[in-house]
């Protein structure tokens, strides 16, 4: 295991523009407060999303696509420094109309409505590819 102190930085609030890509929001928030490091958390809803499923055997990420209004129940997530750019590595729990869920990393999906909340850290988080799993994990 590899771990380290963190100091908060700040905590932020924001409401996610309609129409706008989920993710694409928080990065943006965490250029505009000059977040190299943080953890979040949000809830709202999407009219479409795509998800992936990172496959362990194969070491690729297979997405699964949803073209229909879903709630995320709930998202969780953190930002890093990926090639130093502020990435936002999302999870989310949607739900459909019958309160089915699914669930897995959130690659990209379309604001309805979005409801952030950011606590961000003084020293930033880097990822760099990782040989064990094949992934960019943090340094
Ligand atoms: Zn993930």
């Amino acid at each position: 295991m590899n771990y380290r102190a963190v100091e908060p930085a700040g905590e932020y609030v924001a409401r996610l523009e309609t129409g706008a890509d989920w993710r694409a929001e928080i990065e943006a928030l965490a250029t505009e407060v000059e977040a190299d490091a943080a953890w979040f958390t949000a809830l709202g809803a999407v009219r479409d999303a795509e998800l992936w499923f990172y496959d362990q055997r194969d070491r690729e990420y297979a997405p699964i696509e949803f073209d229909e209004p879903l709630e995320v129940a709930s998202c969780v997530g953190n930002v890093s420094l990926l090639e130093d750019e502020r990435f936002a590595h999302t999870h989310a729990v949607l739900s459909d109309d019958e309160g089915r869920t699914y669930a897995g990393h959130l690659e990209s999906a379309t604001v309805w409505a979005g409801e952030l909340h950011m606590r961000v850290f003084e020293a930033p988080l880097e990822r760099r590819h990782d040989d064990a799993t094949d992934l960019d994990l943090w340094l």
